[in-house]
């Protein structure tokens, strides 16, 4: 069976976990918390970053950071994680979906303004399979109303809008590290703080409402409960293994980009007369090959492919079904039609990419693919 995602190491994840925990610093904002936080801000040009235990944690903070508060609006894909929205829900805030674009599952930017109120507070956007949304149209929308800008850059990783990095554009963003995505940590995230306004208490709440960090730094004589907060950083442990798959960032993007052209390849023509599509990158926007997924004709297609690809041993996936249907929110939303959000959670497929994915096995996934579509 090929499955759908092998998370990768890089062999160097065990040596660093042991020196820190030689090193006797095992809690966290050690020196690997340093090193990872430095990449991310020396390479993507974002102002603090500071790392969590996971990007639902990331954005945890994003609301708190906001003081979201019960009746406050925030607009957001209904095509995403729950976490996008779980982390504003759980502040009492109303999120009111947005749908996606006819040509990609990115949040519609033509489609945000007419959902803006005196109540909205945020725009949360998602760069779906790591491919921009179009961050100028959202950003102006944006400081007209006097609204923030949150990236779930989950996905983005290495991905860049024109010349800027994903995660860096938004007053903030989030990361993933979850063993599905490019760069992996077992379970692990990042908050990036774009908005010089929110550093100092963003390190505050990163530690449990306490002025710690200013502490260590020697920046004052003691510390004490200062704000509210959690224990939202993890151990050093996780940022040791995370710090191994940092150092190796360019050969993993580029084997991950080299696996998703092949599959580009080997499908185009057969998508072209099938009439199913491939991703669309947009020109403003870079591919850090996270996902691989074509767009089946219909639901129906879809199901017998899956099942299809898994006779053949290769495991396929659907992925979100819309956040504004779940049995969680339905009666929550004001029953607007999110025509696009549905086409995708009906029709869209995902295809096995991970490092170790051999050109071989591309090559018989595609036809399989091939040979469904031909009967
Ligand atoms: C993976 C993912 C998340 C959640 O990340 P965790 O690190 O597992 O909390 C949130 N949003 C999107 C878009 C994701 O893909």
């Amino acid at each position: 069976m090929i499955p759908f995602n092998k998370p990768f190491l890089t062999g160097k994840e065990t040596t660093y976990i042991e020196e820190a925990v030689a090193s006797g610093k095992i809690s966290g904002n050690g020196i690997f918390t340093q090193k990872c936080q430095n990449f991310f801000e020396e390479t993507y040009g974002i102002k603090k970053a500071l790392l969590t235990t996971s990007c639902t944690d990331a954005l945890e903070m994003c609301a708190l950071l906001l003081n979201i508060k019960e009746g406050d609006e925030v607009i957001m894909p209904s095509y995403t994680f729950v976490s996008t929205a779980n982390a504003f829900v759980l502040r009492g805030a109303k999120i009111v979906f947005a749908d996606s674009k006819l040509d990609h599952p990115n949040i519609d930017e033509t489609k945000i303004e007419s959902l803006i109120t005196f109540k909205t507070k945020a725009i949360v956007v998602v760069h779906y399979a790591g491919c921009a949304c179009d961050m100028d149209a959202i950003l102006s929308i944006a400081n007209k109303h006097n609204i923030f800008v949150i990236e779930d850059a989950a996905q983005a990783i290495d991905s860049y809008y024109k010349d800027r990095a994903l995660g860096s554009i938004g007053h903030l963003a989030t990361f993933s590290f979850h063993e599905t995505k490019n760069i992996i940590s077992g379970e692990g995230g990042l908050l990036a703080i774009n908005d010089e306004q929110f550093i100092e208490r963003s390190e505050i709440i990163w530690e449990k409402g306490t002025n710690r960090s200013a502490f260590f730094r020697g920046e004052i004589n003691k510390y004490g409960w200062v704000d509210i907060g959690s224990s939202f950083l993890p151990s050093e442990i996780i940022a040791a293994f995370l710090w191994a798959q940092l150092e190796n960032i360019t050969e993993i993007q580029e084997q991950r980009i080299s696996i998703w052209s092949q599959y580009e390849s080997e499908l185009k023509t057969l998508a072209e007369k099938k009439q199913f599509r491939l991703p669309i990158t947009p020109k403003y926007s870079t591919n850090n090959a996270h996902m691989f997924y074509i767009l089946c004709n219909t639901n129906e297609e879809r199901t017998k492919l899956i099942s299809f690809l898994k006779e053949k041993g290769v495991h396929a996936v659907f992925h979100y079904l819309s956040l504004h249907k779940s049995e969680y929110f339905k009666l929550k939303h004001d029953g607007r039609k999110l025509y696009m959000t549905e086409e995708y959670s009906n029709r869209l497929l995902r295809l096995p990419l991970y490092y170790k994915l051999t050109s071989e096995e591309i090559i018989y996934i595609s036809q399989q693919i091939s040979a469904f579509y031909e009967h």
